[in-house]
């Protein structure tokens, strides 16, 4: 089975790491750069971004997720993990860092103009035929995506309908929503196959 990094800066790695392990992955936090290297794959979890983003840096953490991210690790970000993994960010803070990766463009907060959580039903291509049901938290949506990214989902109701709110490119994945609150772990289960195969291919 996969070995799969929860990056344990903040945000609710616990219940991320409990969803890896339902899905049947190994699940390791992630907080220095030799665990990082030891690992399949990495989920970036929620919390703030620009938070996460500036104890990547302080943790010395941050050029080596660029470097694995770009050799090809596979990795899902939810988020604010999927802030961190957008190769561009409309509303982020002066002088925020990503990780970078997915060429898409992710507006911070997007959702929270209205309200500041939400729930709401999203189809996630690949995924099964029910609607996920999806949990939103000061959520960004994604604005713009590039030629290789698919869209996995959009918001079928909620504040703004039909936003993009999942999308996978290659081996990276991201969600606006935070499927390690809910008792559906489909989300988690597709990510730990795309490990198992990118391992395989290895
Ligand atoms: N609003 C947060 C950010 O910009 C993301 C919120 C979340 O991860 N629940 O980073």
């Amino acid at each position: 089975e996969p070995t799969i990094g929860v990056l344990a800066l903040q945000g609710d790695v616990r219940e991320h790491a409990r969803a890896l392990e339902s899905a049947g992955a190994r699940a390791v936090a992630v907080r220095r750069p030799a665990e990082l290297e030891r690992v399949d794959g990495l989920v970036i979890p929620g919390g703030e971004s620009t938070t996460i983003g500036k104890l990547a840096r302080a943790f010395d953490l941050l050029e080596p997720l660029r470097k694995r991210v770009e050799a090809g690790m596979p990795a899902y970000g939810s988020c604010a993990g999927m802030i961190l993994l957008a190769d561009r960010v409309e509303d982020g803070a002066a002088g925020q860092e990503t990780i970078g990766g997915i060429d898409m463009t992710v507006r911070r907060n997007a959702f929270g103009r209205q309200v500041d959580s939400f729930e709401a039903p999203v189809g996630l291509a690949g995924m099964g035929d029910d609607p996920y049901h999806a949990v939103f938290i000061r959520a960004p949506w994604v604005e713009r995506v590039g030629g290789g990214v698919e869209v996995l989902g959009r918001a079928e109701s909620g504040p703004d309908v039909d936003r993009i709110v999942a999308v996978r490119q290659g081996r990276l994945m991201a969600t606006a929503f935070h499927p390690e609150l809910t008792d559906d772990h489909r989300v988690h289960h597709y990510f730990a196959e795309l490990v198992r195969r990118a391992t395989e291919e290895e």
